[in-house]
This record gives C-alpha cells, sequence and structure tokens, in this order.
C-alpha cells in the first residue's frame, strides 16, 4: 500500500461562536491524505487539522512534509505486511534529513499530516483511533469508551463581556459539562477577577473551573496574579508565564501552592524533559496540556507521556490541549486525565460527534472508523467542501 495523493488548505477558524468577532486572523491547516487502500470500493482518506492557535502550515507541508510521504511509496509509510500505513515509520519518513532542534512550527506541519495518517491507518483496520491505538500499544484490556471531559472557552469578548461569559458558561452547563476553562491575562488583573466570578457563579462550585493566561504574565504580573487567584479555589491556572521561562513559572508554582498546568506552548520531548528538570512543577498536583498535533503528531506525543511516565507522572496529570475528537481518542486510549473539548470556540472542528452527549463530566469519541470526523455533521460537510 502506498499514499498517493497529499491535498492541503489553510482556512480562517475563529475563538468565537459568533465567527464575526475579531479573532486574530487565526488560520489552520486541513489535510485530505490518499491512500490507494480500497474501502467500500472506494481510496481511504485520512484527515487532519494542525490543531488550535498555532496558524495554517500550508508552505511546510506542501513543500517539504507532504512530498516525502509520496516520495517513500510503500517501504517509507507501509507496515511489515504491507497492509497498512505504519503511522511510526511514516513520521520517520516525513523527518528524514530533518535536525535536532529549531521546532519552529515544523512540528505543527509534522502533526497535521501525523493526524492523518493515524485517521486513515485506524480507518483501514475497520478501528476507532481509540482501540486501533491501544491494541498497537498492547496496553492491555479494552481501551475505555469515553474520558473526563472539560469544556473550554471564555475569550474576552470586545463588548458585554460579563453578560456575553455568564451566557456562554451557562450554555457549556446546558450541554451537560461540569467543568470549564476561561481566559484571563488579555487585560487588567481587576477585569480577570470579575470574570472568574461571574464564571465560578454560574458553575456553583469554583472548583470547577480552570483560568488559562495564554503565557501572557511577566515576573511581577504573575506573582500579582497567583496571590490574588490563591484563594479562588480553581481547578487550575494554566499557561502563566513564557513557556520557556522555567525560572520564572517555578518561582510561581512555589507561591501559588496550588495546580498549575503547563506544557500547551511546548513542541517536542526535549522541551517536555527540560520542564521535568526545571519547571518547578509537582507530579502528584500540577496538569499537562501537551498538544498531540502541536509537538510533531501523535508519534511523537507518544514518547512524551512515556518519558512522563518514567519521571513519574500519573497518566491522570494529562489534559491534552485541542478540543477536538483526535485528543478525546487519545485520551481514552491512554487512560489520561481526561480531554479539552471546545463546543463553540473553532468550529467546524471543536465539539464532540453529532447527537453525542456529556454524562456525568465524560464523553464518548464515536464508534466509526478512524478519528470519527464524518459522524461530526458540520465538520464532514466543511472537509468534503474543502477537498471536492
Ligand atoms: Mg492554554
Amino acid at each position: 500500500m502506498r499514499i498517493t495523493d497529499v491535498q492541503e488548505r489553510s482556512v480562517p477558524i475563529s475563538r468565537y461562536a459568533d465567527a464575526s468577532i475579531a479573532s486574530g486572523d487565526l488560520t489552520t491547516s486541513v489535510v485530505a491524505l490518499t491512500t490507494d487502500v480500497l474501502r467500500d470500493g472506494k481510496p481511504v482518506v485520512g484527515y487532519g487539522f494542525s490543531s488550535f492557535g498555532r496558524y495554517a502550515q500550508g508552505g511546510l507541508i506542501r513543500e517539504r512534509f507532504a512530498p516525502r510521504l509520496l516520495a517513500g511509496g510503500e517501504d517509507g509509510v507501509a507496515n511489515a505486511e504491507r497492509t497498512n500505513i505504519d503511522p511510526d515509520r511514516a513520521w520517520a519518513t516525513m523527518m528524514a534529513g530533518e535536525k535536532s532542534g529549531g521546532h519552529g512550527e515544523r512540528c505543527v506541519a509534522v502533526g497535521t499530516l501525523d493526524m492523518a495518517l493515524w485517521d486513515a491507518a485506524a480507518k483501514i483496520a475497520g478501528q476507532p483511533l481509540r482501540r486501533f491505538l491501544a491494541d498497537r500499544l498492547s496496553c492491555g484490556g479494552a481501551p475505555a469508551t469515553s474520558a473526563f471531559v472539560y469544556a473550554s472557552g471564555g475569550y474576552p469578548y470586545p463588548t458585554d463581556d460579563l453578560d456575553r461569559l455568564r451566557d456562554e458558561i451557562r450554555a457549556l452547563l446546558d450541554q451537560g459539562y461540569t467543568h470549564a476553562k476561561i481566559k484571563i491575562g488579555a487585560g487588567p488583573l481587576s477585569a480577570d477577577l470579575k470574570r472568574i466570578d461571574v464564571a465560578q457563579d454560574v458553575i456553583g462550585r469554583p472548583e470547577a473551573l480552570a483560568v488559562d493566561a495564554m503565557n501572557r504574565f511577566g515576573r511581577s504580573a504573575a506573582f500579582e496574579a497567583a496571590e490574588q487567584l490563591a484563594d479562588r479555589n480553581l481547578w487550575w491556572f494554566e499557561d502563566v508565564c513564557d513557556p520557556l521561562d522555567f525560572e520564572l513559572q517555578g518561582d510561581v508554582a512555589r507561591a501559588y501552592g496550588r495546580a498549575i498546568a503547563a506544557g500547551e506552548a511546548l513542541f517536542s520531548l526535549a522541551e517536555a524533559k527540560l520542564l521535568v528538570r526545571h519547571g518547578g512543577l509537582t507530579p502528584s498536583r500540577d496538569i499537562l496540556l501537551f498538544d498531540p498535533v502541536h509537538c510533531y503528531g501523535l508519534s511523537h506525543y507518544l514518547q512524551i507521556v512515556e518519558m512522563f511516565d518514567h519521571a513519574g507522572w500519573p497518566r491522570s496529570a494529562h489534559w491534552p490541549h485541542g478540543g477536538h475528537l483526535f485528543a478525546l481518542h487519545i485520551a481514552c486510549a491512554l487512560g489520561l486525565g481526561g480531554a479539552e473539548v471546545n463546543p463553540f470556540a473553532f468550529q467546524p472542528f471543536g465539539g464532540l460527534a453529532s447527537g453525542a452527549n456529556v454524562e456525568n463530566g465524560r464523553a464518548q469519541p464515536p464508534e466509526a472508523p478512524g478519528i470519527g470526523f464524518e459522524e461530526r455533521n458540520t465538520l464532514i460537510r466543511f472537509l468534503a467542501d474543502q477537498f471536492r
């Protein structure tokens, strides 16, 4: 078997359900990867996209990584039996000739194609990704059919911020979510505290709310925020400062004394090792947010999780960033703490399968073969439109 075609489209996405609100011209790449394997008389196609927050990667995908997959032929992508894609072999083919370090956004380009490789491989195997992945890793026993989830959103609104935030949190609770995360750090701390008050008031349980400072705080702002947030009984305090300022992060973690979440803006095993050594985090308390797409894809993310296993971190500490079905499958297969979901942001990619519900704080990924993009009506229509 071989990969016969790779198409990429760079498309706009919004952080808001109302896509007319300015969202920084954010984009993502979508890819369609066609194989020569037939199912129901049609070639199997795997889909992937660049997760959220790091823009489209069309140049790197089209100029470097997709051509390597196509040129690799069967030897470069297939398993030993030549019956399916071996995602790890294909990953090595994409990375041929690449030097260590200098991750830049190459990791996102590779991760985008990696998602499509896993989608196609699970489709060829006729299994939902969570089962295909668990079988491949010999996890022992059946993978979980559901994972804990939380609703992510709460971006600052340009007008009527507190009223619209209140409405958004209410709508999340109406959908069955029990935990939520909102953004802080975009304005003065006094405004952030009001947002936290509103969100905690609507949820009713202060400990069910996490806040994400989007790596915006410098030293004085980080310490001021930590002092003010310490008695708010938050679920976690995320992305405190520059992701590579491990010294500041460790100082804040010690001063704050409660759960810190980090890793969303670290993109490789090498950076993850730095976080373990220098990040000042505590395995029994803190949260890891590595995005399986942004850090070179699932094939590389698995090495990151394994490294944390050896460093004494529990699997329950991992809550992968992304808020999409891919991360939900991974959380089920690896027995992670849970997964982020974006019910309103980043449409049509964020959210669960059509008709899927959150029950007791848990959600199920689709049972269809692959990641199950085909089970999310708005998303599969969007993809069909992009790649017709
Ligand atoms: Mg974050």
